[in-house]
């Protein structure tokens, strides 16, 4: 995608729009490529197959909740102020995933699932996630991600 500066920290510089990871996906809008790269290897490579293995279903599409925002970080004092991975479109917010077999697994209602199997996919993916992405958030970190992943390659190292 073109690049544009919007100013006072967001911009959209070196990023990519993806068409066809190989699962449908909602809310993919800018992202920039390293970011690109990892989250369509992450759904490719590890949901899809994890959704198989450990679900049962083929996976049927991915519920993103954005890429771009200007915005700063949420949900954080000691991080108040800072811009966020999402005003330069290196972060992607995951909701949850629906199964070709109908059934719909959300962060917000399944992440605590009592339900052996949801709870291990689940799992499974966050793992994949903290291997493939430099900040991964869940809503083991803070309320502010109660309903989602945070996805972001910042090469940082933090996994919650
Ligand atoms: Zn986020």
């Amino acid at each position: 995608m073109a690049d544009q500066d919007f100013g006072g920290g967001c911009a959209l510089l070196g990023t990519v729009r993806l068409v066809d990871i190989g699962v449908p996906m909602t809310g993919l809008k800018a992202l920039r490529c390293g970011e690109a790269r990892a989250l369509t290897g992450w759904v490719r490579n590890a949901v899809a197959p994890a959704a198989y293995q450990m679900l049962g279903s083929e996976l049927a599409r991915v519920d993103g909740l954005g890429t771009y925002a200007c915005r700063n970080v949420i949900g954080s004092a000691a991080a108040s102020g800072r811009r966020s991975g999402h005003a330069i479109a290196n972060a992607a917010d995951i909701g949850g995933f629906v199964l070709k077999d109908g059934r719909r697994i959300t962060i917000a209602a399944d992440w605590a699932s009592p339900d052996l199997q949801v709870h291990g996919f689940l799992d499974a993916i966050h793992r994949s996630a903290c291997r493939r992405f430099g900040t991964v958030l869940s809503p083991d970190y803070n309320a502010a991600h109660h309903d989602h992943l945070h996805l972001e390659d910042d090469h940082v190292g933090f996994c919650r």
